[in-house]
């Protein structure tokens, strides 16, 4: 057994079993990503319930902070979140009827309102913001962290932000809705077609005039959302609450997306695995982390499978 388990998986590739997997049939290859993917949500889940206790159990603001990080994408989560914790959704309420000064919350909380700006409506949205400002002593964040380079325009954080207002204009408390919605094209169209204003339809900043491709979430974004948000935390609440209806919904959210593509999931396909949806390919996120990188391939299902059958 020894020699077997040496032959098999000692050497220096970081996914042992790379030449061995193709022969496990499928069948077992998706019921032990069914067990890392649990495992993930809810390893994931811990920083849900983390900041539910800060906020004294408020799912809706839960969510909405983890959404704003959602939609800076890994490169401006941080300012995204500062910009949630400097406007709650409350503050959103209260305007909710006034779609300029929602947008002026978000730009001028963000720190894009400082400058002198030429184009009429940035110069309203920033007369707005200085009368919000002041009511609520909002600090606005640092512009300098937000980041430009090496993006493609239409994912600029000013295209982010402009998306993330209307999504507010659109729908406020949304984790509310996104319970009530259970119908995957309902839930999608919740977060496509928001109503962002005109503006960036010909800029992709408050600098300088543009041809814009899109001023909307691509559907790669709104999977996206779906994905790391929305499946999250109806997993989360559906496993803090003891609901295992909303756990359920969580899973058939992530069958019903299409795989993420990166490096990982490569390497995995090369080998001969087929990754048929986001919840494989969130299995195989959490397969890689945990068990291929630390070598556990004698606690990994796959591992003990193939020695079985050599
Ligand atoms: S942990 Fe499992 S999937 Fe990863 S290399 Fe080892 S046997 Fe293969």
């Amino acid at each position: 057994m020894i020699q077997k388990y040496e032959k098999l998986f000692i050497n220096l590739n970081d996914f042992p079993c790379i030449a061995q997997i193709q022969h496990v049939d499928k069948i077992f290859i998706d019921a032990w990503l069914s067990r890392t993917l649990i495992e993930r949500f809810e390893q994931k889940s811990y920083a849900v319930i983390e900041t539910l206790n800060e906020l004294n159990g408020n799912w809706d603001e839960t969510f909405y902070r983890f959404l704003a990080r959602n939609f800076g994408f890994k490169v401006n989560a941080l300012p995204f979140e500062l910009l949630a914790k400097a406007v709650p959704q409350q503050i959103y309420g209260k305007h909710k009827d006034n779609v300029l000064q929602i947008e002026a919350l978000v730009f001028g909380s963000a720190g894009f309102l400082k400058d002198e700006l030429k184009d009429e409506y940035p110069a309203k949205l920033k007369k707005e913001f200085q009368f919000l400002q002041q009511k609520y002593n909002i600090q606005a964040i640092d512009v300098s962290l937000w980041k430009f380079l090496r993006m493609r325009p239409q994912n600029f954080p000013t295209m982010r932000l402009a998306q993330f207002a209307a999504l507010i204009v659109k729908a406020n408390h949304l984790f509310s809705k996104v319970m009530e919605i259970s119908n995957i094209s309902e839930l999608r169209a919740l977060f496509e077609n928001l109503p962002v204003n005109d503006y960036w339809k010909k800029h992709y900043h408050f600098r300088k005039d543009a041809v814009v491709v899109s001023n909307q979430p691509g559907k790669p974004s709104v999977d996206n959302i779906l994905l790391n948000t929305v499946a999250l935390f109806l997993f989360a609440y559906g496993k803090n609450t003891g609901t295992q209806f909303y756990v359920s919904r969580a899973i058939k959210l992530l069958e019903s997306l299409p795989p993420e593509e990166n490096a990982i999931a490569d390497k995995f396909t090369s080998a001969g695995v087929k990754i048929d949806n986001a919840f494989a390919s969130q299995g195989i996120l959490q397969l890689k982390k945990q068990y291929c990188d630390a070598k556990k391939c004698l606690s990994c299902g796959i591992g003990i499978k193939i020695l079985r059958q050599t």
